[in-house]
């Protein structure tokens, strides 16, 4: 299908479009469209389009104000909608104001860099130059002056104002901005060091540098670690009181929980719990692998392989341990080529008895619990669960580096419930996994995954609002994983992520009672 042939997919923060929605896309859209039109054999649009993923990441929580599309030209159904747009070079990529009139043929965007930064630039420079309509999700970018300060509180009802001291060349306080946007309780304003009047009555003197400023006449300093964009947003969205529009607010020391439910048990939210590790194996192998009445063919070797992942890398109790062992020797024994869940069920609930040797009885979340009974628990156990074992596998493994992950995208492929999921994993999988090769990077590999779904995800149905998704680990976490670029963009180090991550999964870190 189109999907399928193009450059970009589902997973991609990128609307796919086609002859049925490219009108309601880019025509009377409340948010501002930039559209990208591509060929799919075209060479520059090949060398273009990670860019052009990477953009759509870096800016999607600024949906709401502006969103990005693309569209296929060389295929065959969608040639119409290209002549129609007037598009006879690739890539041409046309930003489209909000509420675009019938017949618009959008604006002229330069897509000439391949830098993220500079076309994330082009695109605030075309939002401050929009027309009327101004896209109504779309906050105020222009710098505040003195007048707006001081009469902020009387038209704004938020609990703080973050304001961003920089130069006028900086782009740093509109980026802000941006990616707040969908976030209640704060307002983002931009302050230039021109300001003189201001800035000497606030003792400002750094550029940038981001303060607080309360409706009760409080003005303090944003503490971070580095002054630049990605650290600012990560401080902002932490603040009391902030949260993603249209959320409950999220209850900080008293989950609720109603009467049915377990009690809700309070836990550390920088550690890694067995408890949940075990949660996931007894909901994996219960109830997932239940779903299979027979298994066979390519579940089979899915099914083969995850086990014994499980027995090699698991750092289990002794009896859990045990039992892992049994099934994975009455797998290795089984030559049909199929086997029943009953018979695979017998040995799960060791039938024959043998000491010492028992999954636990049902699922106990601590670390995975949800605010509500629909969110986190099993696929938090599963990502954790599949991170213990590549790090598990780093310390102690042997041959292949990929072994984990491919039993994990297997396992995913063949049995994952939630199978969207599973395809958008498939996609990633498919995309990159080969280029694991060591057992660093297949540690590195699922977390940099494991992020990017996080990016997908953040301000989904999904997302619970106390466990608000993040690119993970947070500054406050792991203050050294963070770091910039000389042009202020923000970096991770992969060094540094790798040893929190070895440190963090590692075995010797799992608690194994939450009231630790
Ligand atoms: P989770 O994302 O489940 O993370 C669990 C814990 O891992 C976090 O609390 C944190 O401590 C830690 N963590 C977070 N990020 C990282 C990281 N980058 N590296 C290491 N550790 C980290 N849901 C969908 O709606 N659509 C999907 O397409 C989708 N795909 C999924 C694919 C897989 C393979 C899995 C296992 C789950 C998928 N889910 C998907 C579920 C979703 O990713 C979350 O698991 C779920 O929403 C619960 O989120 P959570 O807040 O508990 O955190």
């Amino acid at each position: 299908s189109a999907v399928e042939a193009g450059l970009y997919t589902a997973s991609d923060q990128v609307i796919l479009l086609s002859p049925e929605n490219v009108d309601s896309v880019l025509i009377n859209s409340s948010a501002a469209v930039l559209a990208e039109f591509y060929a799919s054999w075209c060479g520059h649009c090949i060398a273009f389009s990670p860019v052009y993923k990477s953009l759509a990441r870096d800016i999607k929580e600024w949906k709401p104000a502006v969103d990005l599309a693309a569209i296929d030209c060389a295929e065959e159904e969608n040639r119409k909608v290209c002549t129609d747009y007037s598009v006879r070079a690739y890539p041409t990529i046309k930003f489209f104001h909000a509420y675009s009139k019938d017949g618009s043929l959008g604006q002229a965007f330069k897509a000439s860099s391949h830098d993220v930064r500079v076309l994330r630039h082009r695109i605030i420079n075309k939002l401050e130059n929009h027309a009327e309509p101004w896209p109504p999700a779309c906050p105020p970018l222009e710098p505040t002056s003195q007048a707006e300060f001081d009469s902020f509180f009387d038209t704004n009802n938020v609990q703080h104002l973050a304001l961003i001291f920089e130069d006028t060349k900086s782009y740093i306080g509109r980026e802000v901005t941006l990616d707040l946007l969908q976030f209640e309780n704060v307002a983002v304003r931009r302050v230039l060091s021109s300001e003189a009047a201001l800035l000497n009555k606030l003792g400002v003197t750094e550029f940038p540098s981001c303060y607080l400023y309360s409706p009760g006449g409080n003005f303090t300093r944003l503490k971070v670690n580095i002054e630049a964009r990605t650290f600012y947003s990560y401080a902002l969205k932490r603040l009391p009181g902030v949260v993603r529009s249209g959320k409950p607010p999220p209850v900080v020391v008293d989950v609720r929980t109603n009467s049915t439910e377990k009690p809700w048990r309070p836990f550390n939210r920088s550690r890694v719990y067995m408890a949940d590790l075990e949660s996931a194996l007894v909901y994996s192998l219960r109830v997932e692998l239940a779903a299979h009445s027979v298994i066979r063919g390519e579940a089979l070797t899915a099914l083969n392989k995850y086990i014994s992942v499980l027995v090699k890398y698991f750092p289990g109790r002794p009896v859990v341990m045990n039992l892992l062992k049994s099934v994975n020797s009455w797998l290795q024994n089984h030559t049909a080529s199929e086997i029943s869940y009953e018979a695979l069920r017998e040995i799960l609930d060791n039938t024959a008895q043998v000491p010492d040797t028992a999954l636990p009885e049902g699922e106990r979340w601590v670390g995975c619990q949800g605010s509500q009974p629909h969110l986190r628990r099993y696929p938090c156990g599963m990502w954790t669960l599949f991170h213990v074992l590549t790090v598990q596998a780093k310390n102690t493994g042997r041959s292949d580096p990929q072994e984990v992950l491919s039993a994990m995208r297997n396992y995913v492929r063949s049995f994952f419930g939630c199978r969207s999921c599973a395809e958008h994993f498939e996609i990633m999988a498919s995309e990159s996994l080969v280029e694991v090769n060591t057992f660093s990077s297949a540690a590195l590999w699922l977390w940099s995954r494991h992020n990017r779904v996080n990016n997908r995800l953040a301000g989904d149905l999904s997302e619970d609002p106390n466990f608000p998704k993040i690119q993970w680990p947070s500054p406050d976490m792991c203050p050294g994983c963070h770091t910039v670029k000389d042009n202020g963009e923000h970096k991770w180090s992969n060094e540094r992520v790798l040893s929190f991550l070895l440190s963090h999964f590692s075995s010797g870190s799992i608690l194994s009672d939450h009231l630790q």
